[in-house]
């Protein structure tokens, strides 16, 4: 038998035979566009940006277009700038120790002889909401693992799937915004550096921002545009009986969450059925601790996350990981179910 959307989530399934109200055409939704998505696409996982790599000339030049993007957009910078800069440090190379950027560990670090630092920088965009002091924060690493000069063949990891695609996705969803009426919470819309080496910049942003208490739900976007499966190998995950269907194929794509959110999930499936979207949740709670993507830094301060997540494929962090690869019709698909997910969760509690 066919799973159902909503037969993933066994406690909540009365609530699926809840009416779905008719609701009005959406103006954001006719500007995200499959072409735009796309052209941002092609150009962020081109050679040209070397892979994108953390601290790295790739990497700088995708936040100077990321930037560049958002400065023609009606979106403001959320403090002085789009960029946000930091360092992060790490003993020297033999310890094989990672990077990080909370204050202690670099004290530690900086007292001894040798050490190594990288220049970072997130780029964030900022949409004014009706409460003004309420966020919702929606996040995507724009960098990725760079050149290889080892490598035999193809020496470029291009990320195209890992996260040019979310990257173009969130630059779509930040122009859906910015000529709409302001929304009841305030958008933070978060370009992340320094994913791959340790979670760095969704790390240092939650950990300077003044009052997490004040952001209400982070929605994060990694890996939207393939089809695969939901890592299992991950023991924090919380995986359903039916693991052999943990593969999210053609349309569908897997819809995680804290549990938080459990009953709020319910509506956002209905949401996207409702506004007939070609695209299917397969929906799965993670715990707090679940490592994967940017969301951690978050969920450990228990503030309610969503990962919109299309799974594990065999090109994942290999230079195959290419535009050609990937579905733009379901990353334009996924890009308006996270617009629609927005505006709900902005008027969430
Ligand atoms: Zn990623």
């Amino acid at each position: 038998m066919k799973q159902t959307v909503c037969s993933g989530l066994v406690i909540l399934f009365s609530l699926c035979s809840l009416p779905i109200s008719a609701g009005k055409p959406d103006a954001g939704l006719n500007l995200i566009r499959k072409q735009t998505i796309e052209a941002h696409l092609s150009f962020l996982a081109s050679d040209a940006l070397e892979g994108r790599e953390a601290g790295r000339r790739g990497g700088r030049v995708a936040a100077e277009y990321i930037q560049a993007v958002l400065k023609d957009l009606d979106v403001k910078p959320l403090g002085d700038s789009f960029l946000q800069p930091f360092e992060a440090y790490s003993p020297a190379r033999d310890y094989g120790v990672d990077f990080h950027v909370n204050r202690d560990s670099i004290e530690q670090y900086k007292r001894q002889t040798h050490y190594r630092k990288l220049d970072l920088q997130n780029v964030i965009g900022y949409v004014e909401g009706e409460r003004k002091e309420e966020y919702i924060v929606i996040g995507a690493h724009y960098d990725h693992l760079g050149v290889d000069d080892l490598l035999v063949g193809d020496k470029i990891y291009n990320g195209a799937d890992d996260n040019a695609a979310s990257v173009a996705a969130l630059l779509q969803i930040a122009k859906a915004f910015s000529g709409e009426k302001k929304p009841l919470r305030s958008l933070i819309f978060a370009f992340w550096d320094g994913e791959e080496v340790n979670y760095l910049g969704s790390e240092y942003f939650v950990d300077n921002f003044a009052n997490t208490s004040a952001i209400k739900s982070y929605i994060n976007l990694d890996m939207i545009g393939r089809e695969g499966l939901m890592p299992v190998l991950f023991p924090e995950f919380i995986i359903p009986e039916a693991s052999s269907e943990n593969t999210a194929g053609g349309n569908q794509f897997h819809l995680l969450y804290t549990e938080e959110l459990n009953d709020e999930t319910i509506r956002i499936i209905h949401n996207i059925q409702n506004n007939k979207l070609n695209i299917e949740a397969k929906p799965n709670v993670i715990a707090h601790q679940s490592r994967g993507s940017d969301y951690l830094a978050f969920s450990l301060r228990r503030i309610p996350i969503l990962w919109f997540f299309t799974g594990l494929h065999p090109e994942y962090h290999t230079p195959a990981d290419e535009t050609a690869t990937v579905d733009l019709d379901k990353i334009t698909e996924i890009t308006k179910a996270t617009y629609l997910t927005i505006k709900q969760l902005s008027e969430w509690k």
